[in-house]
């Protein structure tokens, strides 16, 4: 069989653990431009990378664009709303559209789970999963493990509870992962109706008790995502607060506070602790920039991430 030629990052399964270091290795020496007064490297110059935004969004989009920017790729965004999406084109065809232009890299967030997979089967570029559905999130979970490793200067062994609504969150499954790929300890706290069932098979601990914060290092708050909710998951928001919110009486001296954006402040989060010296939500924003920059630079000038089969239809 013949070398596969593309290489894609489409979850975090297609990531061994020496290919997430090396990522988190290149970010750090990518980070080392940002402080300078020229900021932009030559390295991806005439490169063309396509930002095919389906769903809202503000970090992951702004990144990736300043990522491609920042190594002098010519860069293209094309939302969902605005575009021919809106006229009912599907996104296969909007792929073949965009594939006209030779780009080589597209980066795409969609609200079906396989929409990645089916561009990255219907294009020549490589395609990078910027979130689809609740599925995966896979550049979520590297600046996430980049933010951590920065912070308590390591990664084996790191304790982190992931609290909050895991079964709509495509970054909890990425992270859960991605923490268990490079050997720290994951555990999942929150209400049973907002845990998805056997969710330990993938390796880690489960706790409906808010006191397992108590345990770990780093406090992970995710999203009440109420867009992805078709009923009531919780009594009232006020109750999941009351039970489950991270206020400052629930974070210990020590403890490092993450949230991957949006914060509903007052909700999963106390805007005391989103405030707080513990709070790592900027340098998880900024660690988004340079790991982008860290996958795009690694996807087309190094070997590595391996090559997924594109399976699935969407329409
Ligand atoms: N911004 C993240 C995502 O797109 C987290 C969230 O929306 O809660 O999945």
């Amino acid at each position: 069989m013949s070398e596969p030629t593309r290489r894609h990052l489409l979850g975090v399964g297609d990531l061994t653990r020496a290919d997430a270091e090396r990522l988190l290795d290149t970010a750090r020496a990518l980070e080392r431009s940002l402080d300078r007064e020229v900021k932009k490297l030559p390295t991806l110059r005439g490169r063309l990378v396509v930002n095919l935004f389906y769903e809202s969004s503000t970090r992951t989009l702004s990144s990736f664009e300043l990522a491609a920017k920042r190594l002098s790729a010519d860069t293209m965004v094309l939302r969902a709303s605005g575009s021919s999406v809106d006229k009912g084109e599907s996104l296969r065809d909007t792929a073949l559209t965009l594939a006209a232009y030779d780009p080589d890299v597209i980066v795409i967030r969609h609200p079906h789970i396989g929409a990645p997979h089916l561009v990255a089967g219907a294009t020549a570029a490589h395609v990078v999963n910027a979130g689809d559905g609740k599925h995966q999130h896979p550049t979520q979970a590297l600046l996430d493990l980049f933010t951590i490793r920065e912070s308590l200067g390591r990664l084996e062994g790191v304790t982190v509870a992931i609290v909050g609504d895991v079964l709509h969150s495509r970054v909890a499954r990425s992270l859960v992962e991605a923490l268990l790929l490079v050997g720290a300890e994951p555990v999942l706290v929150g209400p049973p109706t907002l845990l998805p069932r056997r969710i330990e098979a993938l390796g880690c601990d489960v706790s409906h008790s808010i006191d397992a914060l108590g345990d770990v290092e780093v406090v992970y708050v995710l999203r009440m995502q109420a867009e992805r909710m078709e009923s009531a998951y919780v009594p009232s928001l006020r109750e999941y607060t009351a039970l489950y919110g991270v206020t400052p009486e629930r974070v210990r001296p020590g403890q490092v506070v993450m949230h991957p954006g949006p914060m509903n402040r007052g909700v999963e989060i106390d805007p005391r602790v989103a405030d707080s010296g513990a709070s790592l939500v900027t340098a998880q924003v900024r660690s988004g920039l340079v790991v982008r920059m860290a996958v795009l630079y690694d996807l087309l000038t190094a070997p590595g991430l391996r090559v997924a089969v594109p399976v699935m239809e969407v329409a």
